[in-house]
């Protein structure tokens, strides 16, 4: 299960760095060992095994994470159904997977 990868390129989570305090809390709570911390401050490691469901962010006190809950891999399943490309938010990777502002 922690190896299971579900569709490519198109979670929505972001880590910013500068705002990381190396506390290790998204390392315990990801379900899906997305998160390694090789040198003090987390890294996305895995980003594809993520499966949005927010407890890293909900965890981190420090506002270093970002992530759309719940909509990466059924958005792009929807999306790809619907006939939508790139222009929306969240295609099937052959469909040339793109997220931006407004979609969703
Ligand atoms: S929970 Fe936040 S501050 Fe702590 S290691 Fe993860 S990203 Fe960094
Ligand atoms: S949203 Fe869930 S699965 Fe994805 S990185 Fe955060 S805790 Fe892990």
């Amino acid at each position: 299960m922690k190896d299971l990868t579900y569709l490519r390129n198109v979670v929505t989570l972001a880590l910013t760095p500068d705002k990381c305090k190396g506390c290790g809390t998204c390392l315990v709570v990801c379900p899906r060992a997305v998160f390694a911390m090789p040198n003090g401050k987390a890294e996305i490691a895995n980003r594809d095994a993520c499966i949005e469901c927010g407890a890293c962010v909900k965890n981190c006190s420090f506002g270093a994470i970002t992530v759309k809950v719940g909509v990466g891999c059924a958005a792009a399943v929807i999306n790809s159904f619907l006939g939508r490309k790139g222009s929306c938010c969240c295609t099937l990777p052959e469909d040339d997977p793109s997220c931006g502002p407004g979609c969703c």
